[in-house]
């Protein structure tokens, strides 16, 4: 059975490099009926507060991306499946048995080199023009644990270190470049390396898939899975994205972050379907989209024929118009229903989610309906505020122009109107234009500006109905 797991470090952010990573492994296991994990890789006490696991838990839930083992949001030692915890920091048992398992094998070794000692030898190392690399001199000293030391793996000396990757393909390091890694430190925490490896066997990882920035770390992962005698999983390094101008993707490109997405109004599904063409084309049937509506493939579609070996070598570069023109396309596709629940995040920033939920079923559809043209759902809440707030100021010039005395006497029969129910209310505005001589357009600007205070709502009869009688009449009182 595949495993698959994600496992990030709390920075305060989840990246969208991270999802993608994410949902290259939630494809995967998804694919072969396998397991997602979700390990939180917290060891930087700096950086690993509450706060920032919750960015994480919440990211992933937002995204869709369901983990089936890992942390229960918002719960700090409460998790599902039966590896856990599955927050490293509360998993040091663990680490110090392994620890003590490969001393007492001879696999690995205390090393007393005071942290002073090393600088000294690092410097001396860059003056010969030399990379420094641990020389093994505590390897056979037999240190016993009376004395505060670090403990490092015995690396082997002779033969190579090689990683069969899925995307790379076969990474060959000779042993003897690498030197004897720190396990443990001094003050007895384990290193990175060492419980990602003990993680992976303990959890039962199949597939390790991450970015490709963890690619040199593999090899010396390898020689402790040898020493600990467990078999090797199979490796994907996913290469990283980049914005346009070929630079780490960060704020600067639009956004970077999850809740960036989020907040600007797309979709999860937007998202997840535009990670996952970054550096993969998905084949359905086996063969690549050949029409724009092709492109929008669902869930189920990249599930059906992803394969982490077709993912490409050469990093992505992410392009935000690409991920608006998927948003917009999905918004036209989707029902109401499936828009609805996200939407919900535009109100909440803008205070209105009491407002929103308030309202009956029937008038959502309206109004997320008359709007299925947007390219975010963001554009979609700018465009419904006002139904929910009344304007404040007036655009001057739009006002002069279309508030007219000419227009006064329709307004007037507007509001004299019983309801603004759909089916009657084209013939009975078509009425009023015909006696008093104008065009639609002129009325149904000033009522625009009457309404929002612009020139901009949604078509006027979805307008009319949306708001509903009381509010017509308020907002036209002053004007009428
Ligand atoms: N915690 C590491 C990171 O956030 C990932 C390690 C791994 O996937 O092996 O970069």
């Amino acid at each position: 059975p595949v495993v698959t797991r994600f496992a990030p470090s709390p920075t305060g952010m989840l990246h969208i490099g991270g999802v993608r990573t994410a949902l290259f492994c939630w494809l995967y296991a998804r694919r072969h009926g396998g397991t997602f994990i979700l390990r939180v890789e917290d060891t930087d006490l700096t950086r690993s507060t509450d706060d920032n696991i919750r960015i994480i838990e919440e990211g992933m839930a937002w995204v869709g991306l369901d983990w089936d083992e890992g942390p229960i949001p918002g719960e700090t030692d409460q998790y599902k499946g039966p590896h856990g915890p599955y927050r490293q920091m509360l998993r040091m048992d663990l680490y110090q048995a392994k620890i003590q398992e490969l001393l007492d094998k001879g696999l690995a070794y205390r090393c007393r080199c005071s942290k002073e000692d090393l600088d000294a030898r690092r410097a001396q190392a860059e003056r010969e023009g030399k990379a420094f690399s641990y020389d093994g001199r505590c390897r056979e000293m037999g240190y016993d644990a009376s004395v505060p030391a670090a403990i490092r793996l015995k690396m082997p000396r002779e033969g190579e270190l090689v990683v069969e990757d899925l995307v790379k393909g076969p990474v060959a390091v000779p042993a003897a470049t690498l030197d004897d890694w720190i396990i443990a430190r001094q003050d007895g925490t384990p290193t990175y390396n060492f419980c990602v490896v003990v993680d992976d066997v303990d959890m039962g990882v199949t597939h390790v898939v991450r970015g490709d920035d963890h690619v040199a770390n593999t090899p010396k992962q390898i020689a402790l899975y040898q020493a600990l005698g467990y078999d090797l999983p199979a490796f994907a390094h996913v290469p990283m994205i980049l914005g346009k101008d070929k630079q780490k993707l960060s704020k600067r490109h639009g956004a970077a972050s999850i809740t960036e997405f989020r907040d600007m109004g797309f979709l999860p599904q937007a998202v997840r379907l535009t990670l996952a063409k970054l550096g993969w084309t998905p084949k359905v049937g086996g063969k690549a989209a050949e029409s724009a509506e092709e492109e929008i493939l669902s869930d189920q579609q990249l599930i059906e024929c992803f394969a982490l070996d077709e993912i490409q070598k050469a990093a992505a570069v992410f392009d935000l118009d690409k991920l608006t023109w998927v948003n917009q396309k999905l918004i036209q596709r989707l029902d109401w229903t499936e828009i609805e629940p996200h939407l919900r995040w535009q109100w909440h920033l803008r205070g209105l989610e009491e407002a929103w939920a308030a309202r009956p079923a029937a008038w959502k559809e309206l109004a997320i309906g008359c709007n299925k043209n947007r390219a975010t759902l963001k554009d979609m809440a700018d465009t419904l505020a006002f139904l929910f707030t009344r304007p404040e100021t007036f655009d001057e010039a739009a006002r002069t122009r279309f508030l007219t005395e000419a227009v006064k006497p329709a307004l007037r029969e507007v509001m004299a109107l019983e309801d603004y129910a759909h089916d009657t209310l084209k013939a009975d505005l078509e009425a009023i234009l015909q006696r008093h001589g104008l065009k639609l357009k002129d009325l149904a600007q000033a009522l625009r500006v009457a309404f929002t205070g612009t020139v901009v709502s949604p078509p006027i009869y979805d307008t009319l109905a949306l708001l509903g009688r009381d509010e017509v009449l308020a907002r036209l009182a002053p004007w009428a």
